[in-house]
């Protein structure tokens, strides 16, 4: 499917749920959490038909998000149903790493491609701190088992931020003797993440190279935001996706499912249609497909992040959307 702009959709991200066992600063407030009711939470079988339809429109990959989606229970199923779903190429996680040692090895038989694993210290206290639990043993022992699944592909994600620019070197140092790609993302104006102060590319990369010296640009795979490149005696990769600094909305070819099947088409809008609406007045797949390519064809041409706030941008808090 293509967008009003040309833009082919290939990828799709799927929010399983919007709790979490961590309350990162940036993402989740500490409590009074608007749960999604769970009568209106998509179940996976609903969530596979919708991910076959969008395969049969030409997505060819899922990313399972949420909320930390290792705390819905049996997810390795909706894995196997992604994964078999004629089209799909890729199936892979986006994660806390807390749940992982246990639930990777029924993950990896059910087809899993990849993990992307969100740590933004390697300190225990600020770890604790930014997320308000102290589970950063847990989200490491969840990396180790991550990396040592043979052919699986694990990817750090780190929101560089004031609090945490002590890290950023020992984070990206774990870059230097595995094969891992460490990404830093900037944070975005979106729900807590509003008003908080995140850190830039630049600055990163001035600390990064000032520690491992010059980075060396490396080709990125296609499609995505993120640009590498790697520091001399390093066998893994440093990347940046910087939507603040280098947007990169001319080349997004992704959509977003929440968790109760609202079909969203940029981050930063509330821009989409409720599929979910349409799964309970019992549209058939045509239907539901007609909708599908509606919203794509509505997707907004680029975010303005930075700018003013505006009548229809996103009001809900990242764990909702899913990242
Ligand atoms: N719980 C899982 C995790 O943390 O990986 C998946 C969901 S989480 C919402 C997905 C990603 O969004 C995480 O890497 C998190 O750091 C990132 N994130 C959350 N709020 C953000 C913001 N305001 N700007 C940039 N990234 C954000
Ligand atoms: Fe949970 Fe992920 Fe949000 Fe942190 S970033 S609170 S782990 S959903």
């Amino acid at each position: 499917m293509v967008d009003g702009q040309g833009r082919a959709i290939r990828y799709l991200r799927v929010s399983v749920t919007d709790r979490c066992n961590l309350r990162c600063r940036y993402c989740m407030p500490e409590s009074g959490v608007d749960w999604v009711p769970h009568g209106q939470v998509l179940t996976y079988e609903q969530m596979a038909r919708l991910v076959g339809l969008c395969a049969g429109l030409g997505v060819e990959k899922v990313r399972l998000t949420g909320g930390e989606p290792l705390v819905r229970r049996g997810l390795s199923a909706l894995v196997r149903m992604v994964k078999e779903t004629p089209g799909i190429r890729q199936v892979c996680l986006t994660t806390n790493g807390v749940l992982l040692p246990e639930q990777l090895p029924a993950l990896l038989e059910a087809g899993l491609d990849g993990v992307n694993l969100s740590l933004d210290t390697l300190d225990r206290g600020q770890y604790a701190a930014l997320t308000r639990r102290d589970e950063l043993p847990r989200a490491l022992a969840g990396l180790e088992a991550a990396l040592a699944a043979p052919g699986l592909t694990v990817k750090l994600n780190c929101v560089p931020l004031a609090d945490n620019e002590d890290q950023w070197v020992p984070l990206a140092t774990l870059a230097r003797d595995r094969d891992l790609a460490v990404r830093f993302i900037e944070l975005m104006p979106i729900g807590l993440g509003r008003g908080l102060p995140g850190r830039s590319e630049a600055q990163v990369l001035a600390r990064l190279e000032a520690a491992f010296g010059p980075l060396r640009p490396l080709e990125g795979p296609p499609g995505g935001p993120a640009r590498y490149g790697t520091f001399p005696g390093f066998r893994g990769r440093v990347g940046f996706i910087s939507a603040m600094t280098h947007p990169f909305c001319a080349a997004c070819d992704r959509v977003r499912l929440t968790a109760s099947g609202f079909l969203k088409t940029c981050l930063q809008y509330q821009t989409g249609v409720d599929l979910r609406a349409l799964l309970e007045a019992g549209a058939g797949d045509s239907a539901l497909r007609a909708a599908i390519l509606e919203a794509v064809r509505q997707k907004p041409a680029c975010h303005h992040f930075g700018g003013a706030p505006a009548p229809g941008d996103e009001g809900h808090t990242m764990n909702q959307i899913g990242g």
